[in-house]
């Protein structure tokens, strides 16, 4: 397609945008999509630059029509979640996608996604069982079957997907593996503020100590990185060590993990951890949950920002 010429196209209707793209397509448009819940930072907009221009070592070819969705989704909030208060600007939104040359904006609302009488959900088993899983019950089920949803609406050659949400990448890995969705998955590396913490439209939520407070997170991440290269293999002496700065920094923590960087299974105390593996931690500060992680062979300790 065209530049988007900052104005991208907003679609409402699931059926209009299917009909919009298989037009495309039919045109030998390669389709990307990236979904998001809006109130964008730069993090959403790399998702939109690795479609464009994806990795080197992910072997995709650029997509040519590049989609974004705007929808706060709310079968993956729990009934004591943030999803009233979650920050909206479609606005706001649509320049900042304009400007990374996405064409298509979907915003729908949620009684177009989930009409009534619809009765479907999508359900991935063992990777939702683990991290975040006990804490959000129902979450991963409303982000699978979403993106089912979506991916069945855009009909995308390949969709970009962030590293900061590690188990729900993992998850949808999966769900597109098993139901043979012919989509390639990108996973975006995380985007940061200058001192470490994790972009995140939850941020916004906090308070001016609160958000000095949180990069606490980041800061017990790397300190565990570090202790694991310096040779540090014991799982409970690097999993207390990371809990416990996490802890320091934070109201409370949902969990403060080393666990396999593939099926996200936490080490038990007494088990060696392998060179590669993923640290990870949901904490709260005020009603704020934070998560990020790191995965040791891929996310370097030696990232100064994070220092
Ligand atoms: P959300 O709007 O929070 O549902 O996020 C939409 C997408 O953006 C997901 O794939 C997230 O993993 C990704 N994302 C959110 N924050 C970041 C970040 N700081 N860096 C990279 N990707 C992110």
């Amino acid at each position: 397609m065209r530049d988007a010429d900052l104005a991208p196209r907003t679609i409402v209707d699931p059926a209009e945008l299917a009909q919009v793209l298989a037009e495309a397509r039919a045109a030998g448009e390669r389709i990307g999509f990236a979904p998001t819940m809006g109130a964008l930072h730069e993090g959403h907009l790399r998702l939109v630059d690795a479609l464009r221009a994806p990795p080197r070592d992910a072997s995709a070819a650029p997509a040519t029509t590049l989609v974004a969705s705007v929808f706060v989704n709310p079968t993956q909030f729990g009934p004591n979640e943030d999803l009233a208060r979650y920050p909206r600007d479609l606005e706001g939104d649509r320049r900042k996608l304009g400007s990374r040359g996405v064409h298509i904006v979907f915003a729908p609302t949620p009684e177009l996604m989930y009409p009534p009488g619809e009765a479907t959900r999508v359900r991935v088993a063992q990777l939702t069982e683990h991290l975040c899983g006990p804490f959000r019950p129902g979450h991963f089920e409303g982000v699978t079957t979403v993106v089912a949803k979506f991916f069945g609406i855009v009909g995308p050659c390949l969709a970009s997907f962030g590293r900061k949400d590690y188990q729900q990448l993992a998850v949808l890995r999966r769900m597109v593996k098993d139901l043979h969705f012919p989509v390639q998955m990108l996973g975006v590396p995380t985007c940061r503020e200058a001192d470490g913490l994790a972009m995140s439209s939850r941020n916004a939520y906090l308070t001016a100590s609160d958000r000095a407070r949180a990069v606490g997170i980041p800061r017990a991440i790397s300190q565990a990185l570090r202790a694991h290269a310096a040779g540090e293999r014991r799982a409970g002496t690097l999993r207390r060590a990371l809990a416990a700065s996490v802890a320091a920094a934070m109201d409370s923590v949902d969990y403060a993990e080393v666990a396999d960087a593939d099926t996200l299974r936490p080490y038990a105390d007494d088990e060696a951890v392998p060179e590669r593996a993923l640290f990870v931690v949901a904490a709260r500060i005020g009603g704020t949950r934070l998560i990020d992680n790191a995965v040791s062979t891929e996310d370097s300790p030696a990232t100064p920002a994070v220092a």
